[in-house]
């Protein structure tokens, strides 16, 4: 079809949410649809036990994982479409099937991914026979169930995601953290997914690694198949598939044109973030990975503000043990130092659903069994981050964060567990850094409107925007049906920010920001301007950041978030931000 605006041609033209800057130009890789490659495996005696039960254990993680799927897709876009599921459910629970892959696996001895494939086949060939519409449109359930389970049997779906040849984009219906946990990182030139929003873990996975994303674009991954040409462009949130060569000439000409700013900003990468008038702001990165530690500082980050540690344990399907974390924590700190790493305690529960705690699935999965909620359940698993976390914080400049407090009870338990584990190392002589630092993420109203009495317990504040928004707002920050509503300058956010950052400074403690808002160039002046002393953004977003904090005068920018605060409405506040962004900076919004 023809692109509406400047007539270049490409067999499809896709709309989305651009959540991740840059434009890529590659072949797709597409996580939907993977071919299942069985090998026709017979096995001895002593294997036939194992066999069936792994094969019974793929069924059960099946039904599981077809669950959350489908109340996520309820919650998305309702339970018409999600009744879908209730046919594979009871594919899974057919009797026929399960006796009769169990009887392959024991009397033909056939290896439990190949005994299944058989069974399905055979159900599949007589379905396509049929004369029946009804019946032949059944097909394509029995190919998702075959694929799940043989999935489950084989192993982990993310061991797929590393199966391409050279580069490519990443195309699925959504990507989970634990799918992309494993991926290589070096191969992935951008992403496009069908579902997600502009905090969704893709969107802050692509920006982390530096490569463009466009999400929420529905009916992409029914689209696409393996090693089709696409372009990505993350500026504009256009998925562009099979373009012929001018549009791709086109595409080349924007991608120069975007590097060239970038190498332009990087001009700026060690210079300090301070203002003209001589207002020193902490500027940091916010990272998943140790080994990606670097990152921070080729982007001009001083220390990281957020090391989410959620991926120690999504990478792994037993609990990570506590010199396996003192490992990665350390690799961090030690890179990092003499500048300050912020290790926030797990946020698992939401989207992150690691292998070795059994998170069971909930209506609401945001609002339900999340991080510091779990930490506090399972204390052994808290305490043993807790040691970590302690024993790291030789190594390095560490300081504690603690994810989802929602009022004073929980933290203070989260003081009491801090003070149990000291006092376990002290008692095994184990050094660890005695007056380190200890923080509270604020990302829960409740916490907002408590900050006052929380920022007298402890020794700074991150204001965690992602979600602080989805729970001030009521708008899920991962859908892409509502992500207009999704608004970070909504005046009630706003006024939400200024009363924790008063609040933190009224107790004598700094506020940061690590959620994704303080990388937004729109909102860094209105931040700025209300007094932020830290902005931890996504490493990409460091030079334009240093950009505009170098650009203003303290007082300028207080005139600006004064302004924005008067605002009532937040496409005012973006009117007014995206015209003084326009005025000062006219090479960041070329
Ligand atoms: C946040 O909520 O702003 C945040 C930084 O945490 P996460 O995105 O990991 O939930
Ligand atoms: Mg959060």
């Amino acid at each position: 079809m023809d692109s509406k605006t400047n007539k270049l041609k490409c067999a499809h033209l896709l709309e989305g949410i651009a959540v991740s800057p840059g434009i890529a130009i590659s072949k797709v890789f597409a996580l939907r649809g993977e071919a299942v490659k069985i090998d026709p495996t017979i096995i001895r005696e002593t294997e036939i036990a194992g066999e069936v039960e792994k094969f019974v254990q793929a069924v059960e993680k099946a039904k599981s994982e077809l669950r959350t799927l489908q109340s996520r897709v309820e919650h998305r876009i309702g339970k018409e479409n999600a009744r879908i599921f209730d046919v594979h459910q009871l594919l899974l629970e057919d009797s026929v099937i399960i006796d009769e892959t169990i009887g392959g696996i024991r009397e033909e001895k056939k290896s439990a991914d190949f005994a299944f494939y058989d069974i399905m086949q055979k159900y599949q060939s007589s379905l396509s026979e049929s004369r029946q519409e009804l019946f032949r449109s059944r097909i394509s359930d029995l190919k998702d169930v075959k694929r799940r389970v043989i999935r489950h049997i084989q192993g982990d779906r993310s061991a797929h995601l590393n199966r391409f040849e050279g580069s490519a984009v990443i195309v699925a219906v959504d990507l989970t953290p634990s799918d992309t946990v494993k991926l290589d990182r070096h191969k992935v030139m951008g992403f496009a997914t069908d579902f997600g929003g502009r905090t969704s873990h893709v969107a802050i996975m692509a920006r982390s690694m530096g490569v463009p994303a466009v999400v929420g674009l529905r009916n992409l991954s029914k689209a696409v198949s393996d090693g089709v040409r696409i372009i990505v462009d993350g500026n504009q949130g256009k998925v562009l598939i099979d373009p012929d060569e001018k549009t791709l000439g086109h595409y080349r000409k924007l991608q120069e044109k975007y590097l060239d700013v970038g190498r332009k900003l990087a001009g700026i990468r060690d210079l300090p973030s301070i203002t003209l008038d001589g207002k020193e702001i902490e500027l940091s990165a916010n990272l998943e990975f140790a080994d990606e530690a670097e990152s921070a500082r080729t982007h001009g980050a001083r220390g990281v503000g957020l090391y989410r540690t959620d991926y120690v344990y999504l990478s792994r399907s037993e609990l990570p043990t506590e010199d396996e974390q003192v490992g990665e924590y350390t690799k961090m700190a030690t890179k990092i130092a003499p500048d300050s790493v912020i290790i926030r305690t797990m946020d698992l529960g939401g989207d992150k659903n690691p292998k070795s705690i059994v998170i069971p699935p909930e209506e609401n999965p945001f609002l339900g069994w999340r991080a510091i909620r779990i930490c506090l359940d399972r204390q052994d698993v808290f305490d043993v981050q807790l040691r970590a976390i302690l024993r790291a914080s030789v190594g390095g400049n560490v300081k504690i964060l603690f994810p989802m407090i929602s009022g004073l009870d929980e933290l203070r338990q989260c003081k009491q567990a801090l003070d149990r584990a000291k006092q376990e190392l002290c008692k095994q002589k184990t050094p660890f850094d005695e007056d380190i630092e200890c923080g509270v993420m604020i990302e829960v109203p409740s916490a907002a409107l408590m900050a006052d009495r929380i920022a007298e317990e402890v020794d700074f504040l991150s204001i965690g925007t992602n979600d602080l928004v989805q729970y001030v707002l009521a708008v899920d920050r991962g859908n892409e049906r509502i992500a207009h509503l999704y608004q970070h300058l909504h005046p009630a956010v706003l006024r939400l920010i200024k009363q924790v950052i008063n609040a933190g400074h009224q107790a004598g403690v700094w506020v940061g920001m690590c959620g994704e808002m303080a990388s937004d160039p729109l909102a860094a002046l209105i931040l700025l301007g209300l007094d932020l002393d830290e902005f931890s953004v996504t490493p990409m977003a460091v030079p334009e950041i240093k950009k505009i904090i170098r650009s203003v005068d303290y007082q300028q920018a207080v005139r600006i978030a004064n302004k924005a605060l008067n605002f009532e409405t937040a496409s005012e506040v973006e009117r007014f931000m995206n015209k003084v962004v326009r005025q000062k900076f006219k090479e960041l919004s070329s």
